[in-house]
């Protein structure tokens, strides 16, 4: 990259924390803000940053402010950078939900030089101990630039996420909602339901059983349960009707293998042959998505 930023991260956790450790060694200057000053104080000793408060006025001169707080605070947290920042700084986000941000930004009477975004990248941990500087490597990060949304930022904004190891897709907030629920919100709902009946199973003997014998198996698909809470809440709460959606659509084709398993044995084998081919080119060795 050419020119130097000044670049601001406002929620120094899981996803801000790998944002900065990544632009650790770049020409840019680092300014972090976070809710508790321990974090602060964290982030100066590792040196991700090199300015750092609870509180919000250190964005002031920033040129690139990221918001990575939690997805309900998000829109009060960027209703207050649009006071704070400077009128040609670019405001981005990473929020897992898109179309009630763009939808504030987009109907605001005056001008918000944003752009959303969303990395396709996480765990189920939180805070900063839990970030990783490899943590975007060959990820897709999702831009959702809004109306006010000048080319020249949004090609500033590509070359500091191509920096952090990922590649931009830009979408429709809208579009990007539908499919995060298909392959992110709803997985998520699937696997906390799957360790919540099994779990609570009625048969106790039986679901105790289960339980002492669950090997990698139940652990990889119940992975997603585990995802921080308020991470989890949130994204459920706000793509809701995605949600739900593709859960009713989901029984419907899950009816279609159901009937196959019992009446039509030979269907049943090759729409597993097929599948499992086409899961298994999804995914490199590394796990990374190679399938577009
Ligand atoms: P996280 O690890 O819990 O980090 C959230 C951070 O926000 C915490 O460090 C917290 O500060 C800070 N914070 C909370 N309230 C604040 C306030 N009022 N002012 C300033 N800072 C505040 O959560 P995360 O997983 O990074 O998620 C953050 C965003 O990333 C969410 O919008 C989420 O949708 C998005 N995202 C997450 C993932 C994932 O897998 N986790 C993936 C893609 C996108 P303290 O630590 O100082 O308390």
């Amino acid at each position: 990259m050419q020119k130097e930023f000044s670049i601001a991260v406002i929620g120094l956790g899981l996803i801000g924390g790998s944002i900065l450790k990544k632009l650790k060694n770049t020409k840019n200057k680092l300014i972090g803000v976070s809710a508790r000053q321990e974090t602060i104080d964290k982030a100066l000793k590792e040196q991700i940053i090199s300015e750092g408060s609870t509180n919000i006025g250190i964005i002031k001169d920033a040129d690139i402010i990221f918001i990575c707080t939690p997805i309900n605070i998000t829109l009060d947290m960027l209703k207050e950078v649009i006071l704070i920042a400077k009128p040609e700084c670019i405001i981005t986000d990473v929020a897992g939900v898109k179309g009630f941000i763009m939808d504030f930004v987009n109907k605001n009477n005056a001008p918000v030089n944003f752009i959303g975004g969303h990395p396709m990248a996480g765990t189920e941990n939180k805070g900063l101990d839990a970030s990783d500087s490899n943590m975007f490597e060959k990820a897709k990060w999702v831009l959702t630039p809004s109306k006010w949304a000048q080319n020249k930022d949004v090609d500033i904004l590509k070359q500091i996420i191509n920096e952090l190891g990922a590649e931009v897709v830009v979408t429709d907030a809208y579009e990007h909602d539908k499919a995060v629920a298909l392959i992110s919100h709803f997985p998520l709902f699937l696997s906390q339901s799957l360790f919540d009946f099994v779990n609570n199973y009625p048969d106790k003997e039986t679901g105790r059983l289960a339980m002492k014998l669950a090997a990698s198996g139940f652990r990889d698909m119940t992975r997603l349960a585990a995802t921080n809470p308020t991470l989890a809440t949130d994204m459920l709460f706000q793509n809701r009707e995605n949600v739900v959606l593709a859960y009713k659509e989901y029984i419907e084709h899950s009816k279609l293998l159901e009937n196959e398993l019992v009446e039509q044995e030979e269907n049943f084998i090759k729409h597993v042959n097929e599948l499992v081919d086409s899961r298994k080119k999804m995914y490199s060795p590394e796990g990374k998505n190679i399938s577009y």
